[in-house]
């Protein structure tokens, strides 16, 4: 146990719309399960924009950032899972444990969560400023900060071949695509698939669908560099989603429409043309979070009548405990080659940049480099 406090640079949200702020923060003690974290990489995902944007009501201050991974340094007493040295993923949903969907092995719904307050689950903070105000940490976790200190439920042990650039992506992007196929739509090999929205949750889908043998694999987007990604990717089609014949070409492609269409954009327009896109009986995947307030309208006749399903998919379905290592081993299995989706690397001092870059709507996730190193 470390008895002085210790201090980190931090990127911190003030107000939507403008650029994050610098700050020196204090970290919170490590006690009982909490654990501290040197961060060794982040990703810059939607959610993050989200909240820098204001689609989403946030009250700052607040460090940002939620896909992360890097070394354990310092355990509380009551802390048994990891250890100082420990290579990890960080969990932007940080289970209780004991309620009942957690009991049920749901942890992904868990209901007492304090992740979602981007509190610790005492409901004291992170971080820590200079003045000793609370700063919030962005779904308990901030990743844009030197170190963090989470629960222990919230960082997952991972093989130390794991690359941390491809580890923080399994804190957001991988497990939340990869489990959108393998949890939340359970598609078998063989299944058609259509991928609407080809950032870096649809690039994990499509891999997803090649580790458990989709086929035929479509995917839609607006950018043509992303469409040649997604084709590299696996997928055998590759169509603009601003061609009005698209949906016809999704179906005609698929014999009757998809067996499963996945939405990993957010946006109503793509949601509201989802279940079109699959086939009787086929299932419309829900992944990309909308902003607030957004609404959708539906054809409850077409859903009826085809006995379609709307699935609504948060965090992959995924158990990170599980799931984690489960997609680290495949990984360095060379079954799923999640390199594939690292982008350019940066710096903190740069994050707004890499937000910039997810505005763009193209290319890879840019990644937050702590270190230089592996
Ligand atoms: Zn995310
Ligand atoms: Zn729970």
């Amino acid at each position: 146990m470390t008895a002085t406090p210790q201090t980190v640079r931090a990127r911190i949200f003030y107000t939507p719309g403008e650029a994050l702020a610098d700050g020196e923060l204090r970290l919170a003690k490590v006690r009982d399960d909490l654990v501290r974290v040197r961060l060794r990489a982040s990703g810059v995902c939607g959610s993050d924009l989200h909240v820098a944007d204001g689609d989403w009501t946030v009250q700052g201050p607040l460090v940002l950032g939620h896909e992360g991974s890097g070394i354990v340094e310092d355990v509380g007493p009551g802390v048994r899972d990891v250890r100082p040295g420990d290579r990890v993923v960080l969990s932007w949903f940080a289970p209780c444990r004991r309620c009942r969907n957690c009991a049920g092995g749901r942890v992904w719904l868990c209901q007492n969560t304090r992740s979602l307050e981007n509190t610790l689950p005492d409901g004291t903070t992170s971080f820590v400023s200079s003045a000793g105000t609370p700063v919030p940490a962005f779904l308990g976790l901030g990743t844009f900060s030197e170190a963090t200190v989470v629960p222990e439920s919230a960082a997952v042990k991972i093989p130390d071949e794991v690359p941390f650039s491809v580890a923080a992506l399994i804190g957001c992007a991988v497990t939340t695509g990869v489990g959108a196929v393998v949890n939340t739509a359970q598609v078998r090999p063989g299944d058609s698939a259509v991928v609407v929205g080809c950032g870096g949750v649809g690039q994990a889908i499509l891999l997803g669908l090649g580790l458990v043998g989709a086929d035929p694999i479509v995917a839609v987007d607006l950018s043509d560099e992303r469409l040649a990604l997604a084709r590299e990717l696996g997928a055998a089609h590759a169509l603009r989603g601003d061609d009005s014949g698209s949906g016809d070409h999704v179906r005609s492609i698929t014999g009757w429409g998809a067996d499963h269409a996945f939405e990993a954009i957010g946006r109503a327009a793509t949601i509201e043309m989802l279940p079109s896109l699959v086939r009787r009986g086929g299932q419309a995947v829900i992944v990309g979070m909308p902003a607030e307030g957004v609404a959708v309208p539906l054809d409850p006749f077409d859903l009826a009548d085809g006995g379609k399903r709307i699935l609504g998919c948060n965090y992959g379905s995924s158990v990170p405990s599980v799931d984690f290592p489960r997609l680290a081993r495949l990984y360095a299995s060379g079954r799923l080659p999640l390199d594939r989706l690292v982008g350019r690397t940066t710096t903190l001092d740069a994050v707004d940049g890499a937000l910039d870059d997810l505005r763009r709507v193209a290319g890879l996730r840019t990644i937050i480099r702590y270190e230089d190193g592996p």
